[in-house]
């Protein structure tokens, strides 16, 4: 640690001191590798340079970093897995990275308000565990992301899940928080606030808002309270290859609408190509399809389950008499007992291994919501981006909220060991990003190049009062710097 870096030293030897009092001298990692591997993630994103990792135990070693950080203007990025894929917790001011990994406790459920709080170390597989073990009749809605990701964060981050055509983005599953503010002072929100069950986010003035899609900007979530979803004794993901994406639009829009299905999402050609082992090189047969839609059901009896699929073949030959081109719908297990390399698709928490185990293992995307009555303009839009550039045209898209908004996210796999395709990676996703904003659409977990195009549109109230609610929160700046636009410590 040299204390030339810090933004405005205590000297190295005293901060030292004051980190290993805090959480003990076997959590302050100021080892070369440590800081290396903390201040670089998967993405095009430029490295930060980290000074110290810290791994507290529990809220109340966080709030003594936080109350110790603030006195000093240090800089602090909490992190879990690191996976965002937007860079938002590399620290790019440098000072602390907050290892959360050590808040790993399930503290309690609630079967009869249906939530569970975690701490930030809960992973997706951890939860998938629990529930089983514990309350068999729940369940969650799972995110693409690798099992070892954090379900806070993902929460945090208004993540997407395999009940997101039914629920929303994830920040609305968040019931209430145990946040600790940059001065090291701790407070919850939503009716947690008052109730020792956190049941909801009314009817109180809604904080927890104050802590979504803020990147850690305004404090570290220690606890949440999160909903569960009832889970169904019938379950079945059901897969529609399309001819195209606008046939795939075009049902995914009536399943949407429709109520009936837990989630629908589509994903273009390469993804199964990918996951058979190509690594380049990847070309589109004309008479393959172009996406494949995938559509989670669940129900009670049999007989209902019946009726959904019924609701499912009707709707995908009523489009198809439309003049789109859509296959009759299969059982994903059907699919994977005949191509085993599928299996990832159909289980969930997944890990997909083409995305990260590749040469150079670079992943990255812009991610997007926005209006479905743009989808197809957009998505053919993001792929002759993608196109032009070199990379294969990797989408993925769903309906959220029963089609209020939908996704569209374009994925690209390169080489981060290779400057120049570092280069042709990050002028992509800019270039993607601004063509799905000038469409209406908003990139979440959200970039730094993507928070500049953003605010350079964004409505002056809007950008004032986001400076307000930040310089009232975390009045000296210590708070994931670089995120929205805001600054090192002042
Ligand atoms: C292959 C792959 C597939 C993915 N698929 C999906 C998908 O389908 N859906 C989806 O939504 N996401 C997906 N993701 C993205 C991502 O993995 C998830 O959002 C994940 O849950 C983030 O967890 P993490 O532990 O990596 O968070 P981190 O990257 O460690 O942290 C994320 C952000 O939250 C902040 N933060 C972390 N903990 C706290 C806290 N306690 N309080 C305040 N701020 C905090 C960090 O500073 C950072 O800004 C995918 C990622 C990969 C690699």
């Amino acid at each position: 640690m040299t204390a030339a870096t810090w933004p405005a030293p205590p000297p190295a030897a005293e901060a030292h001191a004051a980190l290993v009092g805090i959480v003990g001298a076997e959590h302050v990692r100021v080892e070369r590798s440590a800081l290396a591997a903390a201040s670089r993630d998967v993405t095009e994103n430029p490295e930060g340079h980290a000074e110290a990792v810290v791994a507290p135990a529990g809220a109340g070693e966080v709030a003594a970093l936080l109350a110790w950080a603030n006195e000093h203007r240090v800089p602090v990025t909490p992190v879990v897995a690191n996976q965002n894929l937007g860079g938002l917790a590399l620290p790019v001011h440098g000072g602390v990275v907050c290892d959360l990994r050590r808040l790993d406790r399930i503290v309690t459920h609630d079967a009869e308000a249906g939530y569970v709080v975690v701490e930030p170390g809960v992973t997706f597989g951890m939860l998938a565990t629990y529930l089983d073990e514990n309350l068999p009749d729940r369940t969650y809605s799972w995110s693409f992301s690798p099992p070892e990701t954090s379900v806070l964060a993902n929460a945090l981050l208004d993540g997407l899940g395999t009940m997101s055509n039914k629920f929303g983005s994830q920040g609305l599953w968040i019931n209430g928080l145990e946040v600790v503010l940059a001065d090291g002072t701790t407070a919850h929100t939503g009716a947690w606030a008052v109730s020792d069950v956190a049941f909801g986010r009314a009817p109180l003035p809604d904080l927890t808002g104050l802590f979504v899609n803020f990147q850690g900007s305004t404090g570290i979530a220690t606890k949440a309270a999160l909903q569960l979803a009832p889970k169904l004794a019938h379950t079945t993901r059901r897969v529609v290859l399309a001819r195209d994406l606008e046939s795939a639009f075009a049902l995914m829009r009536t399943l949407g609408r429709c109520t009936t299905f837990d989630d629908v999402a589509a994903m273009t050609w390469p993804v199964a190509k990918l996951l058979f082992g190509a690594e380049s090189g990847l070309v589109r047969d004309p008479d393959e399809p172009e996406a494949m839609v995938v559509v989670d059901v669940s129900a009670n009896t049999p007989k209902e389950m019946e009726g959904k699929l019924d609701v499912l073949a009707t709707l995908r030959r009523d489009a198809v008499s439309a003049g789109h081109g859509l296959d009759k719908a299969f059982d994903m297990e059907h699919l994977v007992r005949l191509v085993p390399r599928y299996a990832p698709l159909a289980r969930m928490p997944t890990t997909l291994d083409f995305m990260l185990d590749h040469p150079g293992g670079g992943l990255t995307w812009v991610g997007t919501y926005g209006p479905t009555s743009r989808w197809e303009e957009g998505a053919r839009e993001g792929c002759r981006i993608l196109d032009a550039a070199g990379f294969p045209p990797i989408v993925v898209t769903r309906p959220m909220a029963t089609g209020h908004y939908g996704v569209l996210r374009f994925i690209c796999l390169f080489d981060r060991d290779d400057p120049a395709d570092v280069e042709r990676t990050r002028r992509t996703m800019v270039a993607v990003a601004t063509a799905m904003i000038e469409r209406g659409y908003i990139p979440y977990k959200t970039p730094s190049y993507a928070v500049d195009l953003l605010l350079e549109r964004a409505d002056p109230g809007f950008t004032e009062l986001l400076g307000t609610v930040k310089r009232a929160l975390d009045p000296n700046g210590i708070m994931n710097p670089g995120r929205w636009g805001f600054g090192p410590p002042g």
